[in-house]
């Protein structure tokens, strides 16, 4: 029910933390892996080989959908299909919000939100084009939820992604199309490196999870492997929070 044996998967941010994390846990269901990062991914490559599947590497910018088709094609050109798109590329921006610039608002929505609309839309008309359905899986965020504090670029559009996952998900569900997300808590990545390095902030977080701990990029693999596997063939539009019971404080 869970082996993704001859699926391919597309990952976005496929160089670390959580990215890098979904490729090895999708490459350890059987799946060959297509990654996609602004730089080589060569620690990612050799942890799924290691899994016994392909990895094959696509250096994109994500900043605009200029490199989308590319993609595709690239994947399909190699694997001959495509089965999973993993939608994790995104970043962060911190700044007070009265003084937020309009440059850092449009970065942070362009890859976080737009990006993922049309690389989502990109692979749903691959799918279509298979007949073969397939399985979109977005990354939200507690910030999907709830507001932050000097983030309204991030927290604005990973509410944004939670919509669009719905919104697509209504639509595509008749193409046996599963468009579904993953809202991490708080995880130890470069994401959250300023946080982490904020001891007080850091500890205000820690105390208020209940299991007791920061999440580790691994945390979310079981999570993406079920999603992405014919076990939620009947799950559409819907986020699962990995987030150690913080949202239900
Ligand atoms: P990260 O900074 O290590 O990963 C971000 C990834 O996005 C990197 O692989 C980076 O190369 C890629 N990326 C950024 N800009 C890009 C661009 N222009 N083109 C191509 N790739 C680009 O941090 P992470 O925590 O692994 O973040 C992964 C996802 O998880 C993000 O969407 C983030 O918002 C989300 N998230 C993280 C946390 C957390 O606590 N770490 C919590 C909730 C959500």
């Amino acid at each position: 029910m869970f082996s993704l044996k001859g699926k391919t998967a597309i990952i976005t941010g496929a160089n670390t933390g959580l990215g890098q994390a979904m490729c090895v846990a999708l490459s350890k269901a059987g799946a060959n892996i297509v990654g996609v990062a602004r730089r080589e991914m060569d620690d990612t490559e050799k942890l799924v080989k290691q899994n016994g599947t392909e990895f094959y590497p696509v250096i994109a910018d994500l900043g605009t959908t200029e490199p989308i088709e590319r993609i595709i094609k690239d994947a399909v050109n190699r694997f001959g299909r495509i089965d999973i798109l993993v939608n994790n590329a995104g970043i962060i921006r911190r700044e007070d919000a009265i003084d937020y610039s309009e440059n850092d608002w449009d970065d942070v929505v362009n890859i976080n939100l737009k990006t993922l609309y049309f690389l989502s839309q990109a692979a749903a008309k691959q799918f279509v084009k298979q007949k073969s359905g397939g399985k979109i899986i977005n990354i939200a965020s507690m910030l999907s939820y709830q507001g932050g504090i000097r983030v309204p670029a991030y927290t604005a559009s990973k509410h944004a992604v939670m919509g669009a996952t719905k919104a697509m998900a209504n639509e595509w569900a008749k193409y046996n199309i599963n468009v579904n997300a993953i809202a991490p808590g708080y995880m130890a990545t470069n994401n959250t490196e300023q946080l982490r390095n904020d001891t007080k902030r850091y500890n205000e977080i820690l105390e208020r999870i209940p299991a007791g701990r920061w999440g580790e990029p691994s945390d979310i693999g079981g999570t993406v492997v079920f999603l992405a596997s014919s076990a939620a063939d009947y799950i559409h539009g819907f986020t699962i929070a990995v987030d150690g019971g913080w949202l239900s404080r």
